[in-house]
């Protein structure tokens, strides 16, 4: 697996580091609120795993899987809830958390789709941002790092559901994609 990457571009303690960060800023933030906080599955669970952990005001957590369609045609920023969340967010502070942004679509479907079911706020926080691929006016509330327009993997996110247990993140190289 450690093989396939051609160049790691966050180490594990770089990453947990930025983790720490994110989390004593939201701590502050929402000092006083009880959040309810959404990981997007399945790229976002080690993220929101370790992130949680760092977050010290009480809050209470829901997992909401989404899949986009036709990724190949024209991205429509249509997006299928394959599995919504358990609670209501009505009259909650909700902390959506991301792995990855790049062309925004995803997330502003998910913004949309919380805001009509009445979320009291809707704040966002990602790990990651590819801000050159951005295709919709969006921008996260909190980001830990950018990254340029290349695909990456490893701490949760994937290449066809492989290498979401790398510690760090990095680029594959070009011979995985063209087996
Ligand atoms: P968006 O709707 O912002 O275009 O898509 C975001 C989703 O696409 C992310 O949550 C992630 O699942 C996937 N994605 C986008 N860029 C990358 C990348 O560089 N690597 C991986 N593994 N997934 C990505
Ligand atoms: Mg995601
Ligand atoms: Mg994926």
């Amino acid at each position: 697996m450690q093989n396939d990457i051609k160049e790691v571009l966050y180490s594990e303690a770089q990453i947990q580091a930025k983790v720490k960060e994110l989390g004593d800023q939201l701590s502050v933030d929402f000092e006083g609120r009880n959040p309810l906080v959404i990981c997007v599955l399945k790229g976002a669970f080690i993220f929101m795993s370790d992130l949680v952990k760092a977050i010290s005001v009480p809050l209470e957590i829901d997992f909401m899987a989404v899949s986009s369609y036709g990724q190949s045609t024209q991205s429509s920023g249509v997006v299928k809830i394959m599995k919504d969340l358990d609670v209501s967010v009505e009259g909650r502070d909700v902390l959506i958390v991301e792995d990855i942004i790049d062309s925004g679509l995803t997330l502003s479907y998910l913004i949309d789709v919380l805001e009509h079911r009445n979320a009291k706020s809707v704040t966002v926080v990602t790990l990651f941002d590819k801000p050159a691929r951005r295709t919709v006016d969006l921008q996260p509330d909190y980001k830990g790092f950018t990254l340029p327009d290349e695909f990456v993997v490893g701490y949760g996110l994937d290449f066809a559901e492989k290498y979401r247990n790398l510690p760090y993140i990095g680029i594959l190289k070009p011979h995985v994609y063209e087996k």
